[in-house]
């Protein structure tokens, strides 16, 4: 079982990358399983015709006796589907939920039921305080990429993932694989990526493109590798599904 973090800016693109990515692993015949780590709960939301899913938190705070189909959906291609959920707004700890949720995936045997060859947890970046460094920590997650554009908030929260992981990874955690550069086609984007990933001391694994077509997939509740799976952009992010997970 591979596990890898996919970290960055909120509004970025993670999701979007993640689903296409979770869709592009699983065309190919691999078992995923997709974790959404973001109180926004919609990571997994064109793999499931844009239904919203039950969250981890929404579920344990309705449910005394919570079982394993409650919190993991089988979502478009047999993706698994998985969202941690948030606290109720302005009461709790987004990150301390995070940390409820993998509890509550293991205590139930999620792993050893549903046997996933990949596992991807989708975690917002904005803050990466000790709950949302959870995937990073605690062995969840082998590997982190950070998904930013050229622009300066992004590449800023890329920079403070980064860190993090850094720091981390001299106790033995997670280590950092690169950025994947999910244009915004602002000016010099390709320079401000290429030099913040210098700064970085990282690499930029794939750059994808802005494309109409992840809208237009969007509106049908779908990734681009499952609903145009001829187009450019489907190749996109089977190459990056390549680079990572070979
Ligand atoms: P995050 O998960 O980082 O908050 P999302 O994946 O939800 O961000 O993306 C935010 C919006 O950006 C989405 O509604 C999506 O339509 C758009 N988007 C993301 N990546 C691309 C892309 N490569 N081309 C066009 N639109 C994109
Ligand atoms: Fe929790 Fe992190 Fe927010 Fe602090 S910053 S309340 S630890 S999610
Ligand atoms: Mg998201």
């Amino acid at each position: 079982m591979k596990k890898i973090a996919i970290y960055g800016k909120g509004g970025i693109g993670k999701s979007t990358t993640v689903s296409n990515l979770s869709a592009a692993l699983a065309s190919k015949g691999k078992k995923v399983m997709q974790i959404g780590c973001d109180p926004k709960a919609d990571s997994t939301r064109n793999l499931t015709q844009g239904v919203k899913i039950p969250t981890v938190l929404d579920v344990l705070r309705e449910k005394d006796k919570v079982e394993l189909k409650d919190i993991v959906t089988q979502g478009d291609l047999g993706v698994l589907c998985v969202e941690a959920g948030g606290p109720v707004p302005g009461v709790g700890c987004a990150g301390r939920g995070i940390i409820t949720a993998f509890e509550k995936l293991e205590e139930l045997h999620a792993y050893e039921i549903h046997k996933p060859d990949i596992v991807i947890y989708d975690v917002l970046g904005d803050v990466v305080c000790g709950g949302f460094a959870m995937p990073i920590r605690g062995g969840y997650a082998e590997e982190v990429c950070i998904v930013t554009s050229g622009e300066m908030m992004s590449l800023y929260a890329a920079s403070n993932i980064a860190y993090a992981v850094k720091s981390f990874g001299k106790r033995g955690y997670a280590s950092l694989k690169g950025l994947i550069f999910n244009a915004k086609n602002i000016e010099n984007e390709e320079e401000l990526v290429t030099n913040a990933a210098k700064e970085i001391e990282t690499n930029i694994i794939h750059k994808i493109e802005r494309n109409p077509l992840v809208q237009k997939a969007e509106d049908a509740g779908k990734t681009v590798v499952s609903a145009f799976p001829e187009s450019d952009m489907a190749k996109e992010y089977r190459k990056l599904a390549d680079l990572l997970f070979g």
